[in-house]
């Protein structure tokens, strides 16, 4: 797909460059010192961008020293303001930094207000030479949207296609665009259909790709490689982030692995493959355990969505150092195969967690956390649990979820039933006894329910 150049500070995203790889900073903000440290450890382990939390004005003050500090030292890595509902902060950090990213269907409830408000921004935006990403991630959408398109990936696309018609008519086009979701599937086809819809209608903006609330581990990385190298397979995507609940340093080696992959600097270690009856007999001699993982999900990935298949089986081997793991009807192999079925949501062997990376709005150690839910959940295979770092976006982000862990600042966290908060302000060190208790009164009602209905005494 042909896309402009848009101009990042050094950096060019679009116009046939190379995918540009970016990752987001989850310390505070306000911690000058933390954040410029983390940044610097970020720019080392080859982050192209870096984008950091912007709550307040306060946080706008710090971001043009955390900027100032890393200029001094020679670091001209684009930096990037997160930006959430006011457009008076998105003003302000535009004037501050190379590229702000906004949803700007937030800046207001009446559609109208928002419009005016978005145009302020635009305006700014023009004379400073900052970039917009306009990132309408999926459950983040409008009720006017949603009410006209259902939470579906063509609601993710109507949503984009307006505020770029209205980039269009300012003469703006210092654009990007991300449709994320943490469903492979939706987040897909929302770009798909947007990359059509923009080259019916003459535009060619670049895409930002991602899988939010990704997770962590292997499943955070499968599933990132799987959603994000279906796209550029296509030629869809100018940029990249790939979202872990880890440090952010983690997901820069998978982000390169699949620019270098879709520039061609990179092959897969797939020896040899045979499909039969819709499953793919996938032979490796993959150098560590990580490529068989990002190769595999990658080569197949796509196939598994597009339901071209249905299922892989992984034979050959891989080599942790000298070591060589022979695959064939092993349980690595077996783990992997099911991972990566997971992870193009054709079978579910485990539960199916959304997990946001966390950022300067994350008030409790996320990372910790989310591996004790994982832990402690593990048994509810097929049911989506959800883990956020905050109260603000958290609960729309979760979208799909049956149940969400939810920051809510203060040691306090807020436990969902799909969207609806059903126990507040709970202590941290209770809030995965009480999710445990409130799903486990869950399946009791409804193994009653069922039990009454089929006239069991139960
Ligand atoms: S949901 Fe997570 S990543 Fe998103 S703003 Fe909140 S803490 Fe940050």
């Amino acid at each position: 797909m042909h896309t402009e150049e848009v101009k990042v500070g050094n950096v060019i995203i679009g116009g046939g460059h190379p995918v540009v790889v970016q990752t987001m900073c989850n310390t505070h903000t306000s911690d000058i010192e933390a954040s410029v440290a983390q940044c610097v450890r970020l720019h080392e382990a080859g982050a192209e961008m870096i984008r950091l939390t912007v709550p307040s004005p306060d946080d706008v003050k710090a971001l043009a020293e955390i900027r100032r500090r890393l200029r001094c030292m020679g670091i001209e890595t684009p930096l990037v303001a997160d930006v959430h509902f006011s457009s008076g902060i998105a003003i302000a950090a535009a004037e501050t930094v190379e590229k702000v990213r906004i949803n700007p269907g937030n800046f207001h409830k009446d559609f109208a207000q928002a419009k005016i408000r978005f145009s302020e921004l635009v305006n700014v935006c023009k004379e400073h030479g900052t970039a917009i990403r306009i990132g309408l991630n999926h459950g983040s959408l409008g009720e006017r949207i949603t009410t006209l398109y259902g939470n579906t990936p063509l609601a993710m696309k109507e949503a984009a296609m307006e505020w770029l018609d209205l980039c269009v008519q300012n003469d703006f086009r210092n654009v990007v665009v991300s449709l994320k979701a943490s469903n492979t599937i939706v987040m897909v086809e929302a770009y798909r259909l947007l990359a059509a819809a923009m080259e019916e209608k003459g535009m060619a903006f670049p895409l930002h790709l991602g899988v939010t609330e990704a997770g962590n581990g292997d499943s955070g990385r499968i599933k990132s490689a799987v959603g994000i190298s279906a796209l550029l397979s296509e030629g869809i995507g100018d940029t990249i982030r790939v979202s872990l609940t880890e440090d952010p340093a983690n997901e820069i080696p998978v982000a390169k692995y699949l620019a270098d992959r879709c520039g061609g600097i990179l092959h897969s270690s797939l020896a040899a493959v045979s499909i039969e009856g819709g499953k793919a007999v996938a032979t490796y001699e993959a150098p560590s355990r990580e490529r068989l993982m990002l190769d595999l999900s990658c080569d197949f990935g796509k196939m598994l969505l597009d339901r071209k298949i249905d299922d892989v089986e992984i034979r050959g081997c891989y080599y942790d150092g000298d070591r060589k793991v022979v695959l064939d009807g092993s349980d690595d192999a077996a783990y992997f195969e099911d991972e990566l079925l997971q992870a193009a949501r054709r079978r579910f062997y485990r539960p199916e967690y959304v997990a946001c990376p966390g950022c300067g709005r994350t008030m409790y150690n996320l990372e910790e956390t989310f591996n004790e839910v994982k832990r402690r959940t593990s048994h509810l295979k097929g049911m989506v649990i959800a883990v956020m770092g905050c109260i603000v976006n958290g609960p729309g982000e979760m979208a799909d979820a049956d149940w969400g862990y939810v920051g809510e600042g203060n040691g306090k966290v807020a436990i969902y039933r799909k969207k609806t908060p059903v126990a507040r302000h709970i202590p941290e060190n209770e809030a995965i006894d009480k999710l445990l208790e409130l799903i486990e009164n869950d399946s009791q009602a409804s193994a009653g329910i069922s039990g009454e209905a089929a006239g069991i005494d139960l």
